[in-house]
């Protein structure tokens, strides 16, 4: 047979060739009222995909661009902060925070599980300066409480920031930035919204522009203050990443365009394909008889999946490659050989989550000696799955036939 590559992977995603194209097209200087008027609609743009009306700042960097933006623009050298650590990228907010000089403290739980909001409301100190946390880890599968933790800080009578690393919870969970009082959100560009690395965007709050007037930590690049002026204008201070911002402002056409042209209602949409595709991959790998290896707070991001007992997760992730060059992601750092990741975030959709579900019954059949094991009984839950998530009431299926 051929083979087709496929990314199944949680960033870089699989590319929109709507934004392939804005992109080959991109032949503007950035000083120029057609990279102005491009720029300020992207920035617009942005707002709602993050559901805020907070500024929203784009930066040519990865996504720990923004990260390490929201340490040394919020922070002073010995301030106390805490991170809510529960896989790699968890670890990289405290190896940050250490970086610029603060006081770590860190409720840390096992790679696999979240933590209780009664760790974190213990861990919270008055003087706490912020908190940074994941919405999803992408290392692990497991999804956060966002809203839980943003509630505790209310009720806490704490002043703490809430700063949110959702470059995997964009586009996989539903979030109400301002209502909750996420300070500052941060997303990616090789995740969600569909095109390649190298673009970080974060939401940035009021009570964060204020904390920024009184932080003492060096900046010069990711001088946020400097970049908000500069976008009031549709400008960035430095050379932007003219050909990334133009494919991302046809992909967030794109997704509005799953919306009817609302891009708050395509956003939604997107949320709910990848939850459907989750849900789809974490019923077809159970009846396999694997396991989850985060069944209590999955992700929508990405499923991690533990192999059967004695194999290697790489035997997956190479015969998928080698054989269908669908493209898995084995577990990071010490997690490799442990977990296979299958990602839902961004461009995928029933066809694709079907095409994984199938190839990976071809794996299991030659490789995994799995128990029991049939070919059909994986697809056949993944289909089940799929109905009973996007099954509509009777009465909304008319108004969608009485809207056409
Ligand atoms: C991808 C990712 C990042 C950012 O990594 P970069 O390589 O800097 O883009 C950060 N946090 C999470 C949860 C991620 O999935």
């Amino acid at each position: 047979m051929i083979r087709k590559t496929r990314l199944f992977t949680p960033g870089p995603t699989p590319l929109l060739p709507a934004a392939q194209f804005a992109m080959a097209a991109a032949d503007i200087h950035h000083r120029t009222p057609e990279f102005r008027a491009l720029y300020l609609r992207v920035l617009d743009q942005l707002k709602t995909f993050v559901g805020t009306k907070n500024d929203v700042l784009l930066l040519a960097s990865s996504g720990t661009g923004a990260m390490e933006a929201s340490v040394s623009n919020l922070t002073s050298p010995g301030d106390r902060v805490l991170v809510l650590s529960a896989g790699k990228f968890g670890e990289r907010w405290e190896a940050l925070a250490k970086a610029f000089g603060c006081s770590v403290d860190v409720v840390k739980v096992p790679y696999g599980q979240t933590f209780s909001l009664d760790e974190v409301r213990k861990a919270l100190k008055t003087e706490t300066r912020a908190v940074f946390m994941q919405a999803t880890e992408s290392s692990t599968g497991v999804r956060h409480d966002v809203q839980g933790v943003a509630a505790l800080l209310k009720t806490a009578n704490s002043n703490s920031l809430l700063v949110v690393d959702a470059i995997t919870g964009l586009g996989t969970t539903h979030f109400d930035v301002d209502t909750w009082g996420v300070d500052i959100m941060i997303g990616g560009s090789q995740k969600a919204v569909m095109i390649p690395p190298g673009l970080s965007y974060l939401s940035v709050s009021d009570r964060a522009w204020q904390a920024m007037e009184s932080s003492r930590n060096p900046r010069y690049y990711f001088d946020l203050r400097k970049e908000r002026k500069n976008a009031k204008n549709g400008e960035s201070a430095y050379t932007p990443a003219v050909a990334l911002i133009a494919a991302l402002g046809a992909a967030l056409d794109y997704i509005a365009a799953q919306g009817g042209g609302d891009l708050a209602v395509g956003r939604k949409a997107l949320v709910d394909n990848a939850e459907t595709c989750a849900a789809m991959t974490r019923a077809a790998v159970e009846a396999l008889g694997l396991k989850l290896f985060a069944p209590d707070a999955p992700a929508a991001a990405a499923t991690a999946v533990l192999p059967p007992d004695g194999v290697d997760s790489g035997v997956v992730v190479k015969e998928l490659k080698s054989r269908f060059a669908a493209v898995i992601t084995n577990g990071q750092g010490e997690m490799k050989g442990q977990i296979f990741r299958i990602a839902h975030i961004g461009f995928f959709d029933y066809m694709d989550t079907i095409a994984i579900v199938g190839a990976l019954e071809q794996v299991a059949a030659s490789s995994l000696k799995l128990p029991g094991f049939e070919f059909g009984k994986a697809l056949a839950v993944a289909q089940k799955a799929y109905v009973e998530r996007t099954a509509k009431p009777a009465s909304e299926k008319l108004e969608a036939v009485g809207a056409r």
